[in-house]
C-alpha cells in the first residue's frame, strides 16, 4: 500500500484554502487540512473536507456524441463542425474554476476563433482589503450571504467580531448565521438603513464585504467609499476577471457554443439559468470532467482531467496566487483540457499556445499585466504570492 499527501488548493470557493489530498494506491481517499497555509491555518469548512468525494463523483470517462458513447476522433471531428459557423455565431463559455493557465488557453482559443467569451459564476470588482485585514476592522458591513459562500473568509469576520467589531448584515431573511448588531434585515437591499450609515461614518476601520457577482451590493459599496472585500465565490473567479473575461451574456444570434464546465461536481446547478437557451443552439460542445445538467443539452461531450489531476495556479479573491497540484492520474480515456483544445483548434484550422503549465504561466504573465513579473517558485511557497496590483 502506498500513501502520500499532496498539498493543493480547495476547488470550491475563492478563499483559496490549501488542503492535503490523501492518496492511497493512486486514489484520492480523503482530505486533511494544511497547517502551512496562512489562508486557512489548518482549518477547512465542510465542503473542503469533502473535496475528495467531489473529485471522483460522476466522472465522464469517454467522449459522447448525441448522448451515445463515442471515440475521440469522431467526437472531435463533430466538434470541429463549429467552423461552419461565423465567428459571431459561436460563444465560448468558460468556468471560474479553471486554473489560470487553462483559463488563458480557453481565452486564446476564443481569440483565435474570433468568438466572444463569457464566464459562468465569475464576477467583477477589485478588493481593496486582504483576508487578514478583515479581522482588524471595527465595523464590517456584510451584504448578502458572504459567510455561507466563503466560510473561512467568514471566519475572519467572526474573528473581527470577537475583537470587538460591530457586524452589520443585510441579506435574505433565511440567512441567520450571524446577525449580531443587526439593525434591520431586508430581502432587497437598495439602500442602507440610517443606523448603518452612522456606524460606518463614525468607524475608524470600516469594511464592506459582498460577493463579486452581486451587482446590487456593488452599487451600495461604491457609494460608501470605504475599504471593500469583493469576494469571488469560485476558486479562480478573480483569475478569470483579471484575465479580462466578463460574466456571460448569451445573445440571440448565437448558434453554437463551446462550454468548458465547472469541476468538480457542484452543490448547485449554475447552468440552470442558461439551459433553455443552450438547448435551442444548433451545436453545443461541452468539455467537462464530471456530468452536470449540461449533459442534457450537449451534442458532444469531451471528457477532461479534474483539478486533482492537473498542475497549475489559481488566484483567490484577495489576489493571492497559489499552486494547484496533480495528485492522481486521470482515468483512461480522459485528456487534459490543453490537449483537447489543441486538438480541436487543429481540426478547426486555428492555433493556440502550448507548453507546460509553467511555460503557459510565463506566457500569460508576458501578455496580461496583472500576472507580470511573478515566478513559479514564488507561487510554490506555502503562502503563495500576491499579484503586484492586487
Ligand atoms: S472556505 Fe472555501 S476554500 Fe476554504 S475549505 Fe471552504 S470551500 Fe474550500
Amino acid at each position: 500500500m502506498q500513501m502520500k499527501y499532496v498539498t493543493t488548493i480547495c476547488p470550491y470557493c475563492g478563499t483559496g484554502c490549501a488542503l492535503n489530498l490523501v492518496i492511497r494506491d493512486g486514489k484520492t481517499i480523503g482530505v486533511a487540512p494544511s497547517h502551512r497555509s496562512p489562508v486557512c491555518s489548518g482549518k477547512l469548512c465542510s465542503r473542503g473536507l469533502h473535496a475528495a468525494d467531489a473529485f471522483d463523483e460522476a466522472r465522464i470517462e469517454q467522449p459522447f456524441v448525441k448522448g451515445e458513447p463515442s471515440d475521440w476522433e469522431t467526437a472531435l471531428g463533430k466538434a470541429a463542425e463549429l467552423k461552419k459557423y461565423a465567428a459571431d455565431e459561436i460563444i465560448v463559455i468558460t468556468s471560474a474554476r479553471l486554473t489560470n493557465e487553462n483559463q488563458y488557453l480557453v481565452k486564446k482559443f476564443a481569440q483565435a476563433a474570433g468568438t466572444s467569451i463569457g464566464v459562468v459564476n465569475g464576477g467583477t470588482g477589485v478588493p481593496t482589503v486582504k483576508l487578514d485585514e478583515l479581522k482588524d476592522a471595527d465595523v464590517i458591513l456584510a451584504l448578502g450571504n458572504v459567510m455561507q459562500a466563503l466560510p473561512l473568509t467568514g471566519n475572519r469576520i467572526i474573528q473581527a467580531k470577537e475583537n470587538g467589531a460591530r457586524l452589520l448584515y443585510i441579506g435574505p431573511q433565511s440567512y441567520t448565521a450571524i446577525q449580531a448588531d443587526t439593525v434591520e434585515i431586508t430581502d432587497e437591499y437598495t439602500e442602507l438603513p440610517p443606523g448603518f450609515s452612522a456606524l460606518i461614518k463614525n468607524a475608524a476601520h470600516p469594511v464592506v464585504v459582498y460577493l463579486a457577482n452581486d451587482s446590487a451590493a456593488a452599487k451600495i459599496a461604491e457609494t460608501l467609499n470605504i475599504k471593500t472585500a469583493v469576494l469571488y465565490d469560485t476558486n479562480n473567479g478573480r483569475g478569470a476577471n483579471l484575465m479580462g473575461i466578463e460574466p456571460l451574456t448569451l445573445s440571440e444570434s448565437v448558434k453554437a457554443a463551446v462550454i468548458v464546465a465547472e469541476t468538480p461536481v457542484m452543490e448547485q446547478d449554475i447552468y440552470a439559468d442558461i439551459l433553455q437557451k443552450l438547448d435551442i443552439l444548433e451545436l453545443t460542445v461541452v468539455a467537462a470532467s464530471a456530468e452536470t445538467s449540461l449533459a442534457d443539452v450537449a451534442d458532444i461531450i469531451l471528457p477532461i482531467a479534474a483539478q486533482n489531476e492537473i498542475e497549475g495556479t489559481a488566484t483567490n479573491w484577495e489576489g493571492r496566487l497559489q499552486m494547484v497540484k496533480p495528485a492522481v492520474a486521470s482515468p483512461d480515456g480522459v485528456k487534459t483540457l490543453d490537449a483537447v483544445l489543441a486538438d480541436l483548434a487543429g481540426k478547426m484550422g486555428i492555433t493556440i499556445p502550448s507548453g507546460t503549465p509553467e511555460e503557459l504561466f510565463t506566457a500569460l504573465g508576458a501578455e496580461i499585466p496583472a500576472f507580470a513579473n511573478i515566478t513559479y517558485a514564488q507561487i510554490a511557497k506555502p503562502e503563495g504570492v500576491f499579484l503586484p496590483e492586487a
